[in-house]
């Protein structure tokens, strides 16, 4: 039995809160993970809170409190996700497959203690690998762990994707699938640029700068626990298996995608990164960039927007550089990274046009084909 269960692949997929909004979608769910196993998979299923649930409970914290503790946040929001693998579990079990949930900390992810905004830096998954061999579809409770000083944590908004992966690595898996409500990753978001187009594939570096730099589409964190482990892996629409965006080691020159955030600040003259972990997306002499999507920052941060164009080698190329920066309304300042170019601009900026400016500039021909 055992050398059996050994044999079937094990397969990580992650069901976006949307996907689990109420419990017709969970049903749904349910029978697609069911026909799984009867394919043959051993299944570990990471789940997001119900559609709408972070919100819910962050807005039901500013009621109660204007400035909670971060750990109380974090005690809090990481219970969405707690629902939601309980009553998947249920639903599994009702189809008369196996299923137990487990949160973060009982699937061993460790992390720092940066709470609301933490990084995994462990996953012990051995209670996992225990309920595999037992032959069991293992739901797991996205988007948090428990510090090294036994604190629970969350992940930063999105951070599902970075559970999905981080265990995906730890468990050797053979697939990992995000599902989403979007068919993929698009050249920038649709919302925002009509003419932005589904990406058949992307490489990790690029993808990882896009997320970094503001696109919603995957947790940036998932996307380096994937590359450092090369797990090629997709994403797309639930329901859909075999459309969407494929995500690996690919390389391809030029530009591939435009994105921007408004939720930044720098922090002029700052060197140091001490207590601002992970928010700090871009150093240099000048100062510091910091996300300040997950927490707040100090009272010397000036708030600001950056643009960034996405894509292998842009540094080496300088028609790419010289239309970037003609199309951006005098940036604060402007770099390129190993898989971008960037540039910080005032916070009152119209992104949207600005995106679609950008991405007819370096995109625009691609758009149509
Ligand atoms: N529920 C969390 C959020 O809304 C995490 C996630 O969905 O990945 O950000
Ligand atoms: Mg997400």
């Amino acid at each position: 039995m055992e050398s059996t269960e050994r044999d079937r692949a094990i397969v990580v997929q992650k069901y976006g809160g949307s996907s689990l909004a109420d419990p017709a979608a969970l049903a749904k769910v349910a029978d697609a993970i069911v026909r799984r196993v009867e394919d043959g998979s051993r299944l570990v299923v990471v789940v997001s809170a119900m559609g709408g649930a972070t919100d819910e409970l962050l807005e039901l914290a500013q009621r109660v409190s204007p400035a909670p503790k971060r750990r109380e946040l974090d005690m809090l929001l990481s219970t969405g996700e707690r629902v939601t693998m309980a009553l998947l579990s249920m639903a599994i079990a009702d189809r008369g497959v196996e299923a137990i949930s487990f949160t973060g900390s009982q699937c061993g992810i460790i992390t720092d203690d940066r709470h609301t905004d933490a990084r995994i830096i462990d996953v012990r998954p051995v209670r996992v690998e225990d309920e595999l061999r037992r032959g069991r579809v293992v739901i797991v409770a996205g988007f948090q762990g428990m510090s090294y000083r036994r604190e629970i944590t969350t992940l930063g908004r999105g951070g599902s994707d970075t559970t999905a992966l981080a265990l995906a690595a730890a468990l050797g898996a053979q697939a990992c699938e995000i599902y989403s409500d979007v068919p993929g990753v698009f050249s920038a978001d649709p919302r925002a640029v009509r003419e932005a187009h589904l990406l058949d594939r992307i490489g990790y570096g690029a993808l990882e700068t896009l997320a970094r730099h503001g696109a919603k589409v995957l947790h940036a964190d998932a996307v380096a626990w994937a590359r450092r482990a090369r797990i090629v892996f997709t994403s797309g629409a639930a329901g859909s298996a075999a459309a969407g965006t494929q995500v690996g080691a690919f390389e391809r020159r030029g530009v591939v995608a435009v994105t921007a955030s408004a939720q930044r600040a720098f922090i002029p003259g700052a060197a140091s990164l001490t207590g601002l972990g992970a928010a700090v997306v871009h150093a240099s002499d000048q100062g510091l960039l910091v996300s300040t999507e997950n927490r707040g920052c100090g009272s010397e941060a000036i708030p600001c927007a950056t643009l960034t164009a996405v894509g292998d080698q842009l540094a080496a190329d300088a028609e790419v550089l010289s239309l970037f920066v003609a199309t951006l309304p005098s940036p604060q300042a402007w770099w390129t990274s190993d898989f971008g170019v960037h540039a910080r601009l005032d916070r009152g900026v119209d992104l949207t046009k600005l995106q679609q400016a950008v991405h007819r500039a370096l995109l625009g021909a691609e758009a149509t084909s």
